[in-house]
């Protein structure tokens, strides 16, 4: 992912309106390029001071807000990523049992 590309997740991220895929570009860009994290935070900070206006996030330390958001996307990421090698793996291990059925039923004719 190029910088303009993640400049334009910005928004989107804050708003929670990335897919898993984009999430996963997007915080994988973030991590890996200062600039971008810095313009993430900075964005963040700021909705998070505007919704604290509003009354949201009262008494919640700024600075720990962005790194937060970012520990629970990570989560995110991770736990689907788990969730779909566990799905596979469980998929192919019914199909091994069933070929290991099928292969015993045929050697005993
Ligand atoms: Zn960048």
């Amino acid at each position: 992912m190029t910088c303009k590309e993640a400049e334009q997740m910005v928004m989107p991220y804050i708003n929670d309106e990335l897919t898993d895929k984009e999430l996963e570009a997007f915080l994988d860009h973030v991590y890996s390029c200062k600039s971008c994290y810095e313009e993430l935070e900075i964005y963040y900070t700021l909705y998070a001071g505007l919704a604290q206006l509003d009354g949201e996030n009262e008494g919640q330390d700024m600075h720990n807000l962005l790194q937060e958001a970012l520990y629970a996307s990570d989560q995110r990421v991770r736990g689907r990523k788990l969730f779909n090698i566990y799905y596979v793996f469980s998929q192919v291990l019914a199909m091994a049992a069933l070929t290991a059925m099928i292969v015993t039923e045929i050697l005993k004719l």
